[in-house]
């Protein structure tokens, strides 16, 4: 079995408690926390040497909800909680645009997969990327990853590799699929 290169995560859903539908984006720093086993999921990749870059879409800054200067200091935050139970994150890649922007890396495109693969030597046809929404499954399939869907919402036959109901769920996953190369 070949050592996976590197593992790409969705970050509101997944790696933090996904803001209230009102506000739609995490607006501030003390609103980010971690969703449970997401920490500890982290902590396993980072012992096996597997890089984890976060991959987020955040229109909230195209659209005024939050500047640029406060979406840092809210991967800040999610850098500390990491930290604090002992998980690192390799590098963080955010999409700051809305669709009218006709960017390249909005998800469902793959454009902060292939710059996060660049930046960590990533092989993506030999990465995951996880998320809870079909769109992540998407921009990881145009990268050539394989797809990992985590939650309740549900993907089109044949979009997701594999599928857990919740991140409690994925530190089991991790150990299973990801043992420690001889
Ligand atoms: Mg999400």
């Amino acid at each position: 079995m070949t050592q996976i290169s590197g593992i790409f995560m969705d970050r509101d859903g997944l790696i933090n408690v996904p803001p209230p539908p009102e506000d739609r984006y995490v607006l501030h720093p003390d609103t980010f926390t971690l969703m449970p086993g997401i920490a500890a999921s982290i902590r396993l990749l980072n012992q096996r040497h597997i890089p984890v870059a976060v991959v987020t879409n955040q229109k909230g800054v195209a659209i005024g909800r939050m500047t640029e200067s406060t979406l840092i200091e809210i991967h800040e935050r999610m850098r500390a909680l990491l930290a604090a139970e002992g998980a690192e994150i390799q590098n963080i890649q955010y999409c700051p645009h809305q669709e009218s922007d006709k960017c390249t890396c909005r998800k469902p495109l793959a454009g902060m997969l292939l710059k996060a693969s660049t930046a960590l030597n990533i092989d993506p046809q030999n990465a995951w990327m996880i998320g809870d929404q079909p769109r992540d499954l998407q921009a990881g399939r145009t990268a050539g990853c394989k797809t990992l869907l985590v939650g309740s919402a549900s993907a089109p036959p044949g979009l997701a590799d594999a599928s857990l109901p919740s991140t409690e769920l994925l530190p089991p996953w991790i150990l299973e699929n990801f043992p420690f190369q001889p």
